[in-house]
C-alpha cells in the first residue's frame, strides 16, 4: 500500500452508513488538552441520529452475520494494515486529542492493533457443541450465534483501544455496533475508528458513531430496543446507573461493565528494591495514572520502607514534564480542567489528612508534575480512592499480612501487582488478593490481547480478550432434532 493521504472532515459522524453531521443543533469543540488548539467542531448527535444508527444496524447485521468468517477475518486483517499505514496519523491524533504523551500514544496504538489482530481470528474461532440427549432419536445441538447489535460507551483516557477492544471482537463474530465516545475523544475514541473500518471495507450499516453528550444521548442509547448488549467502559458511578438501566428489570440486556480501579502495588521485603522503584514509577505514571489498571496505592513492608521511598522519589523527581509530543516526555497534561480541579482537591485532602509530602509542584496549564505522599492512612481519602492522575500515596505494612489486608481493603478489584524475590511467595500472594488481575514482579497496566481482562468488586462486570472476548459478544442457541417420534407419556 502507498502512503494514503490523512481522513478530512473528521467533525462528520458516521452514521447509519453516512457521513453526516449530527443534528441536535448544539456543537462540541474539540480541543488538545496541552494548548487548548481546536481540532475539530463537532455539531453533535440527535435522539433521531441514534434510532437512524440503531435501525441500520439490525437490519445491517444480518447480511453481515451471514458473511463467511473468511470474510469477517479479511475486514479485521485489512484494518491491521491500515493501523501499521497510518500509524503516525493516529499516534498523531492520540497526542493532540487525549494529551498522551509520545511513549503513550505508541503504547496504545500498538494495543489498539492488537486486539484488531487477536479479532481476526475469532470467526473461525467461536464453536457450537454436540451434547449427548437421553432422548431417543433427538440430537441436542448448542448453536453460538452473534447477539445482534452492541453498544459501545467508551472513556477518554486510552479511547482508540478501548473503543476498539469491544468493538473489533463484536465486529468480529457477527455483531453489528454503534459507538458513543467520551465527549474528550470523539475522534480517537470512535470517528477514527469508523475511518479505518470503513476503509477496510466493513458494509456500511454495520457500525455507526454517534458523537452526544452522554446526559442528552447515553441513556437512550442504553434504552433503545435494539442493542442486545450494553459494553461500557468508565466509572464506577456512571457504570453503576448504566448497569441499573440496561438490565434492572424494565430492560434485561446483556451488560459488559469494566469499571473504576484502586491497584495496589505490594513490596515486600525481600524484593529488588531498584526494580520495584522502576517498576512503580512506570506503573505510576504512564498516562500520568489515568488509567484503569495504575497504580493508586504503593504498600511497603516496614523494613524497606524508607529506602523504597528514597529510590522512588529519586525516579520520579527526574520524570520529564511537558509537552506531549516530544519523544521523552512522562508527564504531559490532565485531560480536562474539570479534571485538573479535581486532582487539586485531592492534593489539599491529602494534606489535610496528614499525609507526608515527599514532592509536588504546581501545575503549569494543564500540566501537573507528580505528587508523592508517604505514611498515607488507610482511612484518608487518597487510599480509598481512585486518583486517575499524577498523584500517589505510600504507606507501610507491618509484614506480609498486614500488606495482603491493606490491599484488599478496597471496594474495587482490577489490576495489583506484588514485588517479591520468591515468585512463589509472590504467586500466594497474588492468590490471595481479590483482583481481576495480578502480575508478580511488574507493573499492574498490563493488557494482552489473548488474556481475560476485567474486575472484581466494584471495578466491573464480564471479561475482554481472546476466548473471553468471544464468550462475551456471543450467545448459546439450544436446538433440539428430533429425528424419530417421540414417546410423549399421554
Ligand atoms: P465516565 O464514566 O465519566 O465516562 C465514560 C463514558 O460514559 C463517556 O463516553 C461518557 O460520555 C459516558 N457517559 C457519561 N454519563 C453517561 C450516562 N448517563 N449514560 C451513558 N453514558 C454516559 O468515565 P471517564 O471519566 O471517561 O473515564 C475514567 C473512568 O473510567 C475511571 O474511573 C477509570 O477507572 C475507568 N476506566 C475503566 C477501565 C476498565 O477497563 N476497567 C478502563 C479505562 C477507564
Amino acid at each position: 500500500m502507498s502512503q494514503p493521504g490523512t481522513y478530512q472532515n473528521l467533525h462528520l459522524q458516521y452514521i447509519a452508513g453516512e457521513w453526516r453531521p449530527g443534528r441536535s443543533g448544539r456543537t462540541l469543540e474539540d480541543r488538545s488538552p496541552y494548548d487548548q488548539q481546536l481540532l475539530a467542531t463537532i455539531p453533535m448527535a440527535s435522539r433521531e441520529d441514534l434510532d437512524d444508527a440503531y435501525a441500520r444496524a439490525a437490519q445491517a447485521q444480518l447480511a453481515w452475520a451471514a458473511t463467511g468468517p473468511a470474510e469477517r477475518s479479511a475486514v479485521l486483517l485489512r484494518a491491521v494494515a491500515i493501523f501499521d499505514h497510518r500509524r503516525d496519523e493516529i499516534v498523531d491524533w492520540l497526542i493532540r486529542e487525549s494529551g498522551s504523551t509520545r511513549i503513550k500514544a505508541g503504547i496504545e496504538w500498538a494495543s489498539a492493533r492488537a486486539i484488531t489482530l487477536e479479532a481476526a481470528s475469532f470467526p473461525g474461532r467461536v464453536q457450537g457443541r454436540i451434547l449427548p440427549s437421553g432422548i431417543a432419536g433427538k440430537e441436542s445441538r448448542v448453536y453460538r450465534k452473534p447477539l445482534g447489535v452492541v453498544g459501545i460507551i467508551s472513556p477518554w483516557n486510552f479511547p482508540m483501544h478501548l473503543t476498539q477492544r469491544s468493538l473489533a471482537p463484536a465486529l468480529a463474530v457477527g455483531n453489528a455496533a454503534v459507538v458513543k465516545p467520551a465527549s474528550d475523544t470523539p475522534v480517537t475514541g470512535g470517528l477514527l475508528l469508523a475511518r479505518i473500518f470503513e476503509e477496510a471495507g466493513l458494509p456500511p450499516g454495520v457500525l455507526s458513531v454517534v458523537v452526544g453528550a452522554g446526559s442528552e444521548i447515553g441513556d437512550a442509547l442504553v434504552e433503545h430496543p435494539v442493542p442486545a448488549l450494553i459494553s461500557f467502559t468508565g466509572s464506577t458511578e456512571v457504570g453503576r446507573g448504566i448497569g441499573r438501566i440496561a438490565s434492572g428489570g424494565e430492560h434485561l440486556k446483556h451488560v459488559a461493565l469494566e469499571l473504576g480501579g484502586n491497584g495496589p502495588f505490594v513490596v515486600l521485603a525481600d524484593a529488588d528494591l531498584e526494580q520495584a522503584a522502576h517498576a512503580a514509577a512506570v506503573g505510576k505514571f504512564l498516562h500520568i495514572g489515568q488509567i484503569c489498571m495504575a497504580i493508586n496505592r504503593i504498600i511497603v513492608e516496614q523494613p524497606v520502607y524508607e529506602r523504597f521511598i528514597e529510590l522512588f522519589v529519586d525516579r520520579v523527581s527526574k520524570l520529564p514534564v511537558g509537552d506531549p509530543s516530544l519523544p521523552d516526555t512522562v508527564i504531559g497534561p490532565v485531560i480536562s480542567a474539570k479534571q485538573l480541579e479535581g486532582l487539586q482537591k485531592k492534593i489539599a485532602q491529602a494534606k489535610a489528612d496528614g499525609a507526608r509530602v515527599l514532592l509536588e509542584a504546581p501545575a503549569k496549564g494543564q500540566v501537573l508534575p507528580p505528587h508523592v505522599f508517604a505514611d498515607v492512612r488507610p482511612d484518608s481519602e487518597l487510599f480509598r480512592n481512585e486518583i486517575f492522575g499524577p498523584l500517589v500515596g505510600i504507606s507501610a505494612a507491618r509484614d506480609e499480612e498486614h500488606a495482603l489486608e491493606l490491599a484488599n481493603a478496597t471496594e474495587y478489584g482490577l489490576s495489583s501487582a506484588v514485588f517479591t524475590g520468591s515468585l512463589e511467595r509472590g504467586a500466594w500472594f497474588a492468590q490471595r488478593l481479590r483482583a481481576g488481575m495480578t502480575h508478580v514482579n511488574d507493573i499492574p497496566v498490563n493488557d494482552e490481547a489473548n488474556a481475560p481482562f476485567g474486575g472484581e468488586k466494584n471495578s466491573g462486570i464480564g471479561r475482554f480478550n481472546g476466548d473471553w472476548a468471544i464468550e462475551e459478544f456471543t450467545t448459546d442457541h439450544w436446538i433440539s432434532v428430533q429425528r424419530v417420534p417421540r414417546a410423549y407419556p399421554f
